[in-house]
């Protein structure tokens, strides 16, 4: 087990896909992406492919932020409950956004059938309670959710124990969840966008944001500029350290993944995420090719120095979590990490425009444990705001929610 490496697997197993130029040269579009992660390649791609001439500046190369180390799940259930999210936005909000989720779950499934071999694959999700004591609070999630037609069944500890092998009290497993190399998503969207004749730098830091009244004008580090109509801020983790207000807090995640196991040993795990109501959470989840993914263990730890030191502890722990659960099943661990992520207060994200710099800075803040769930459906609230549109989660995604 390479505890000490802190090498993200996605980035490990595909390398450096493609090199894009750096930005040498002032220049102008309609749409500027900072930021070429999952979040700046779902924007891009929505924009470009309703007739936006878009740009990305990538300060990194494309993908090496916290996309490569996102162990991606893809689900429609926020980190907070439906019935918490419901006392902290209002009913009709929490079940808008837990299907726009949903739906974000199909629109990938779409795109990466169009750009292929990124390792989709449609999941179950199994979600059980930890202890005794968490099976009311979930029974009581259970119905919201079903009163609001999301299709899911109430597991009892039999049928935990029947047909997942493990012992827990009680579960909800929902039908509609999905797994994706967000990595290799990421380089296919902008392998397809310089194909349709978009823009894409890799190795291009901006160092300054100038919002005017008719556009914004972006600089590089190099002292090279770049004007756009509308900028999307997709800088991930890092888009905070643009804004005054602290919108979010920093954690650390601790993942490791095996090596291939046999799909007759793996069993009903090849096609069922799990995890659990304790916090902070257990989870897990196949590959393609058999290899169980591991996450959990975070930790408020914002010092990455800090954070790499305990990778190797931390992976020892999730191992013997999922010992303990199935101790049937004989795990090699080969590659384990850590990455920073982001959680709001009331676990949903941030798409839109801050009034610190005005009408044509949209940020792309999708914070929380449905990162990737939160990009997708954030491409097509921007594309609706930069089009002067209206979306029904504009609001409710949006700062003025702080205010
Ligand atoms: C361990 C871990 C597990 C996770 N698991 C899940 C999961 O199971 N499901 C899920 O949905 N989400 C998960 N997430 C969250 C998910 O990874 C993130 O939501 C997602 O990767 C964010 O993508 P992004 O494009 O916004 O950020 P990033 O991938 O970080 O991309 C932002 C990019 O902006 C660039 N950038 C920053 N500043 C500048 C600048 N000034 N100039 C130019 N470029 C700049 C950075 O270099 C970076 O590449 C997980 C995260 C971690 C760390």
């Amino acid at each position: 087990m390479d505890l000490k490496s802190g090498y993200p697997f996605w980035a490990v197993k595909n390398g450096l896909m493609q090199a894009f130029p750096q930005l040498c040269e002032n220049a102008t579009c309609d749409v500027a992406v900072i930021g070429g992660g999952i979040t700046g390649a779902l924007i891009a791609n929505e924009l470009a492919q309703h007739g936006h001439d878009v740009a990305v500046i990538e300060r990194r190369d494309i993908g090496w932020g916290s996309s490569s180390a996102s162990t991606a799940l893809l689900q429609y259930e926020i980190d907070v409950h439906l019935t918490d999210l419901a006392d902290i936005v209002g009913l009709a909000g929490a079940v808008r956004a837990y299907r726009a989720c949903a739906q974000a779950i199909r629109d990938i499934e779409t795109l990466a059938n169009e750009v292929g071999d990124v390792d989709f694959g449609r999941q179950q999700s199994l979600y059980y309670a930890s202890e005794e004591a968490d099976v009311a609070k979930l029974r009581k999630e259970f119905d919201l959710r079903r009163h609001h037609g999301f299709v899911a069944d109430w597991l009892t500890r039999d049928d935990i124990k029947a047909r997942f092998g493990f012992d827990a009290p009680g579960a909800i497993l929902t039908h509609l969840a999905a797994r994706i190399d967000p990595y290799r998503m990421t380089y296919k969207l902008f392998d397809r966008l310089v194909a349709s004749r978009s823009a894409v730098y890799d190795r291009t830091t901006i160092a300054d944001i100038q919002p005017q009244a008719e556009g914004v004008t972006l600089t590089t580090a190099d002292g090279v500029t770049l004007k756009c109509r509308h900028l999307v801020m997709a800088a991930g983790y890092e888009s905070q350290t643009w804004l005054t207000q602290k919108v979010a807090k920093n954690r650390s995640s601790y993942a490791f993944i095996t090596d291939p196991i046999h799909q007759d040993d793996l069993g009903a795990l090849a096609s069922t995420m799990i995890w659990e109501s304790a916090r902070p959470y257990l989870y897990m989840r196949t590959t393609g090719d058999g290899r169980l993914m591991v996450g959990g263990e975070d930790d408020d730890v914002d010092i990455p120095d800090h954070r790499d030191q305990r990778v190797g502890k931390k992976a020892h722990i999730l191992v013997k979590q999922v010992e303990t659960l199935f101790p049937e099943l004989s795990l090699n661990p080969t590659f384990s990490w850590g990455g920073t992520f982001a959680e709001t207060e009331d676990g949903l994200p941030f798409f839109g425009p801050h009034a610190q710099y005005g009408p044509r800075v949209h940020f792309a803040m999708a914070y929380g444990g449905n990162g990737v769930s939160y990009s997708m459906v954030g491409a097509g609230l921007l594309r609706a705001l930069i089009e002067g549109r209206e979306h029904p989660l504009a609001e409710l995604f949006s700062f003025n929610r702080t205010a």
